[in-house]
């Protein structure tokens, strides 16, 4: 399957499928006069024998979220200085979500900007490769240093998926399962009854392209995040603080901020998600859903105060539900946050 981006220039494709990626990468390539590979150590590690055993001399780079800080992003690109990259050479990034975050970082200020193609090998990177933020961390925080630059290709291998850890897979799952609840109800209800029994990466390649789908319209719309594209934080409010205290990965604490999010929504604009199905659904697949019941209120109001997408004082912005279908933004009052909070607490 190949999905186009649309916007007014710059467009490029992303390639979903099993076992493409050295075909695909051929028709890329051929374009340049010279490529260089940044990979996972993990994914290398595991396919350097096989998938990867095509590229020679790649640089191999720490594992995962280990990677998107200053020292290893220097050390990398005095590398692809010292091995000759000219402004018309294409980079390819090879990882899950960090790993394309600071590559794609490096391809945008290497030589001030290279062409890069990335190569996402996590379930939740169908959500991170799509939209063209590049970030490493800060002291201060994480993602508060990098650029909006959009790769020429993305292309999504999805045999990778295969050597995913379970942990993995379901914080990718979170992701999976916010843009199915943005999409529309009919797409979550049949995300849920397909998982029902278990979460299989094998049945999720047509929600996975539909996950793509929804991120990618949203963005379209909105690509610098002043309106609509808020919306892909549904969950993300919450899950920051409890992912910061309790450090779980992002996208299961995306799953327990959902929840909240729904909640709230049931509390405050009158809709009516079934809370205890959602509840009871989460702590079959293995989500961490007692540290709702665990958390401690002030501590993870204090956290979600100092995020950055925060701005006003003593309101705290949070994504719900107006109705089954329809996201908005809704600026809400600490003390009726903490006292929704503490209600949802009681019925974990
Ligand atoms: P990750 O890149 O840290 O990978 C998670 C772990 O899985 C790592 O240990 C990695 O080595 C390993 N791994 C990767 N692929 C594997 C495979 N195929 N088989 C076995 N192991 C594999 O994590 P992630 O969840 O993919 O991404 C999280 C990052 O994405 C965060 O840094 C987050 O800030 C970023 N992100 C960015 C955006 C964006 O819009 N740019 C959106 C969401 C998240
Ligand atoms: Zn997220």
């Amino acid at each position: 399957m190949d999905i186009s981006t649309a916007y007014k220039d710059n467009n490029y494709k992303i390639h979903v499928a099993r076992n493409i990626l050295e075909n695909r990468l051929n028709t890329y390539t051929e374009q340049y006069e010279s490529v260089y590979y940044i990979i996972d150590e993990n994914v290398y590690d595991i396919y350097k024998d096989t998938k990867l055993s095509f590229i020679k001399s790649p640089l191999v780079v720490t594992e995962g979220e280990s990677f998107k800080y200053v020292s290893p992003l220097m050390h990398t690109m005095e590398e692809l200085l010292a091995a000759g990259i000219k402004r018309n050479s294409l980079l390819v990034v090879i990882g899950g979500g960090a790993t394309g975050d600071a590559g794609g970082f490096i391809a945008s200020i290497v030589l001030r900007g290279v062409d890069y193609i990335h190569v996402p090998t996590t379930l939740l990177a169908h959500d991170s490769a799509i939209g063209g933020k590049t970030a490493i961390n800060s002291e201060h925080g994480k993602n508060l240093i990098g650029a909006f630059y959009r790769p020429k290709a993305v292309i999504y291998d999805l045999e990778f998926l295969d050597s995913l850890p379970r942990a993995e897979v379901l914080s990718g799952f979170g992701e999976v399962y916010k843009h199915a609840m943005l999409n529309s109800p009919e797409l979550s209800e049949e995300l849920v009854n397909i998982t029902a029994d278990s979460i299989d990466v094998d049945e999720l390649p047509a929600f996975i392209i539909k996950g793509i789908e929804t991120k990618m319209k949203i963005v379209i719309e909105d690509e610098h995040e002043s309106g609509s594209r808020k919306f892909l934080n549904l969950g993300h409010t919450l899950a920051h603080a409890v992912e910061y205290k309790y450090k779980i990965p992002h996208g299961q604490a995306v799953m327990l901020g959902i929840i909240a999010a729904l909640y709230i929504s049931n509390e405050l604009n009158g809709t009516d998600f079934n809370i205890g199905n959602h509840i009871d659904y989460m702590r079959r697949h293995g989500y961490p859903v007692n540290l709702l019941k665990e958390m401690d209120i002030d501590e993870m109001m204090q956290l979600m105060m100092k995020d950055k997408k925060n701005h006003r004082n003593d309101y705290i912005s949070y994504i719900v539900f107006k109705d089954q279908n329809t996201p908005e933004v809704m600026d809400i009052k600490i003390e009726n946050l903490k006292k929704i909070l503490a209600a949802l607490k009681e019925r974990i």
